[in-house]
């Protein structure tokens, strides 16, 4: 967690416009490996528009877990589940940067303390805003929260879909690709896991399909 904000190889001496303008000229060589025109008018700006839309698809990276919760951690003495679900998600998968997207639930059991709802959906886009695998994602958004707020257990559970497996590979169009992460209570007692999972499959039990 200390150092997830570190993560992006640091350019001593570039700055970031220096990046951009590099990021659009291998952009300009991709399109010409791959048989285009970069000059002709339709991909005169796309060099452009891809260096800034992928800094912004992976703007997690520049986001700091202290910054995103600030004082939205508050006393309280409840410790019945809190749970934030369908929370819209969306990444890149880091073997192919093609796009995986779905939907994070996201439960804690708090001792002592509660943190702002938002911040829960705004920890699942710091982290989904980086190159990414779901299981990664997964494990890192319920260690963030276990840091933050030292519960007696946290439950996160994603289901996506994977473009690099819809558009090219295996061509799976309809596959959901589920992973979950259970901290403390969550994994140990078998009462909680259950609350948690009928929480979750409440959305939409019948394509709700296990595998935890
Ligand atoms: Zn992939």
């Amino acid at each position: 967690m200390k150092n997830a904000t570190q993560l992006r190889p640091i350019h001593l001496e570039s700055s970031p416009a220096d990046d951009g303008l590099e990021m659009e000229r291998l952009v300009r060589r991709e399109l010409e490996l791959l048989g285009e025109d970069p000059d002709r008018e339709g991909l005169l700006k796309t060099p452009e528009r891809i260096a800034k839309s992928l800094t912004w698809l992976t703007r997690g990276y520049d986001m700091d877990i202290a910054d995103i919760v600030g004082d939205a951690v508050f006393a309280e003495r409840q410790e019945n589940m809190v749970m934030v679900r369908d929370i819209e998600m969306y990444s890149l998968c880091e073997h192919h940067m093609l796009p995986f997207f779905g939907h994070a639930h996201v439960a804690y059991i708090p001792d002592g303390k509660i943190v702002g709802l938002s911040k829960l959906a705004r920890i699942v886009d710091m982290f989904a805003r980086r190159l990414q695998v779901q299981e990664r994602l997964t494990e890192e958004i319920a260690e963030a929260i276990c840091d933050i707020l030292k519960p007696r257990g946290v439950g996160v559970v994603i289901e996506a879909s994977h473009l690099c497996m819809m558009m090219r590979g295996v061509q799976k169009q309809n596959s959901t690709t589920i992973t979950s992460a259970l901290r403390g209570s969550f994994r140990d007692d078998s009462k909680t896991r259950d609350e948690f999972l009928r929480l979750v499959q409440g959305r939409n039990g019948a394509s709700f399909r296990g595998g935890i």
